[in-house]
């Protein structure tokens, strides 16, 4: 039920954004057989309250979801797993080393991968300065998940 909240912030901004756009709308149009600029104003500031009630409402569902996704990377990052959790795609095997950056990094940040000692290098860096190249770590990974 309170699975995936960011999802469901998200889906109840749209929602409430438009119920309470809609119930302004009505509103303001029965007011206007009595007053025309009474009736104006509930429309604009009924729509202009919808609409940042709904944008704030889909910021912080955006921020959980965000959050959630980070936390979930870096876990499976520290537990060397590189296999997605989504039943979606399970036989994939992750061949090419660029996809652990592109998948355990922001949209915004650098790409980057974690050395074995620690490091945590750019990928246009392929080798580490300890000397271990991202190639070989991640093979290295891969080997100890079949044990
Ligand atoms: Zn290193």
């Amino acid at each position: 039920m309170f699975d995936h909240p960011g999802k469901k912030v998200q889906t109840l901004a749209s929602v409430l954004s438009v119920l309470l756009g809609g119930a302004s709308l009505v509103i303001g149009v029965l007011l206007a057989g009595t007053d025309v600029l009474i009736s104006v104003g509930v429309i604009l500031g009924g729509v202009l309250v919808a609409y940042v009630t709904g944008l704030l409402l889909y910021s912080l569902g955006s921020l959980v979801d965000n959050s959630q996704e980070i936390r979930d990377s870096l876990f499976r990052l520290e537990n060397g797993d590189f296999e997605p959790e989504e039943p979606a795609t399970p036989a994939v095997r992750p061949e090419k080393p660029e996809r652990e950056g592109r998948r355990f990094s922001s949209d915004e940040g650098e790409k980057t991968w974690q050395c074995d000692c620690g490091a945590i290098n750019p990928n246009r860096i392929k080798t580490c300065s300890c000397g271990r190249s991202l190639y070989e770590v991640v093979a290295n990974r891969l080997g100890q998940q079949e044990e």
